[in-house]
């Protein structure tokens, strides 16, 4: 009944107190302490964005009005396509330059680019055919962010297998081509550059292109794939494949660590225990997922798992860029849930209270697997100063900057050793601004 599932401390102030103490002496630390105390501030370990489009940071909010009485991500996507039709390397690299220095002031100090933007307009490659990559890396290696590049394999228009249309020609490879542009971009690996392999989805790759591509795969790299974020990508991949898109995978693929399914919005029961035993990452983009009206990720299922220990993994992105911010995409996450259960505190993991905490260290627990870097000795300083910070200890700090306010906390944020945002600022803010806006006006001219 309703009232057996009330919270038995949901009552008076006086026993609120007593069943919180409870619960805290209940509570045993499940690992070293997730925020300290500095002399600029409180210190906390830095978010990984498992998911970015760069290139859509330039059609934000530019996508709100009427245009179809159906609008819908379909519909959206057509917008996206004639945005990602203006691109060349040099609007790639001031877009994507502006896009990481705001993801570093918001505290996300490593990015996972989903990059698929490669040929010019007409399809053809570039004289220097991983010039947009280029582009990429010199952004990230411009602001300090850590990248972990994602070349986009993209080889049809859809599960029909149909060849690409006219606007997504730039973004096509076949696998022995993909395979020269991933084995290229290896080279130019260091201490703040992955490079990972990126399936577009299940309809843009054929089933025997991915089994090559993932036989050509080194050991250690990391492989990410859009699934289930639509419906109708769902009812497809069942026509034509027979399954739906994400037990397809975990039958046709050995999915593990080293795997980020993005999105995974549409999930039935089986899929969500698969995920769990699998061990692969789910990457939500909660503002985007939102933006495009997509679906509402099943997250408490998520954390359940397989009722039999295996608890699913899980990150954020901030994908098209609506929000570049870890604060409203933790936020949402958990709202978003809250809204469809009415219920409250639905992120839980043993032994933490704190439902900030909670999402801190669920998207820390798959850092490393989902970027491929050991990113431990990053860090954001949130503003001790603050207002909306006063009074505050070890045990809510993180509550309050996820869920309270909306004035960025962020003070500074290091990356490999470099402070790269002190007092809230990118150290080249106004530089990269100053070429974005340009970049802005060849874009809308
Ligand atoms: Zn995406």
């Amino acid at each position: 009944s309703i009232g057996s599932m009330r919270p038995p401390c949901a009552r008076s102030l006086p026993q609120q107190v007593a069943c919180l103490r409870h619960n805290a002496a209940m509570q045993t630390s499940p690992t070293a302490p997730i925020v300290t105390r500095s002399p600029r501030g409180w210190a906390l370990p830095g978010i990984p964005n498992l998911h970015s489009h760069a290139f859509q940071r330039a059609m934000a909010g530019l996508a709100e009005r009427h245009g179809h009485p159906e609008d819908s991500f379909w519909t959206w996507r057509e917008t996206m396509y004639a945005m990602a039709a203006r691109f060349d390397p040099g609007l790639m690299q001031a877009v994507a330059t502006q896009l990481y220095a705001e993801m570093l002031e918001a505290g996300y100090t490593s990015v996972c680019e989903f990059h698929y933007l490669h040929h010019a307009p007409d399809g053809s490659p570039y004289p220097l055919p991983d010039v947009m990559s280029l582009a990429l890396l010199a952004a990230a290696r411009a602001t300090g962010i850590r990248i972990t590049l994602l070349p986009v394999l993209y080889m049809r228009g859809g599960f029909d297998g149909r060849a690409l249309g006219e606007r997504q020609r730039r973004f096509g490879h076949d696998v022995e081509s993909w395979l020269h542009l991933f084995d290229g971009l290896r080279e130019h690996e260091s201490d703040t550059v992955r490079i990972g392999c990126a399936l577009h989805s299940l309809r843009a790759v054929p089933p025997e292109a991915m089994r090559a591509v993932l036989a050509g795969l080194p050991a250690d790299a990391r492989i990410h794939i859009h699934i289930a974020e639509q419906h109708a990508e769902v009812e497809e991949c069942i026509a034509v494949r027979g399954a739906r898109p994400v037990r397809w995978l975990l039958d046709n693929a050995e999915v593990d660590a080293r795997w980020t399914l993005v999105h995974a919005t549409h999930l039935d029961a089986g899929e969500v225990q698969g995920i769990a035993r699998s061990g692969a990452t789910v990457a939500i983009c909660p503002t985007t997922e939102a933006n495009l009206g997509d679906g509402l990720f099943p997250l408490r299922a998520h954390l359940e798992g397989d009722g039999e220990g295996a608890v699913g993994r899980w990150g954020i992105g901030s994908d098209s860029h609506a929000s570049v911010s870890p604060v409203e995409e933790l936020r949402w996450l958990e709202y978003g849930q809250r809204l469809a259960t009415q219920r409250r505190n639905i992120a839980r993991a043993t032994g933490v209270a704190s439902v900030g905490e909670t999402l801190l260290r669920g998207v820390r627990a798959s850092a490393a697997d989902s970027t491929g870097f050991d990113d431990r000795d990053d860090h954001i300083v949130l503003d001790a100063d603050a207002p909306i910070l006063a009074g505050a200890t070890e045990d809510d700090v993180v509550d309050r900057w996820i869920f309270s306010g909306n004035r960025p906390l962020v003070r500074d944020v290091t990356v490999a050793g470099v402070r790269v945002v002190e007092d809230g600022r990118h150290r080249y803010r106004e530089a990269i601004a100053t070429r974005y806006r340009e970049a802005m006006r060849q874009l809308l001219a």
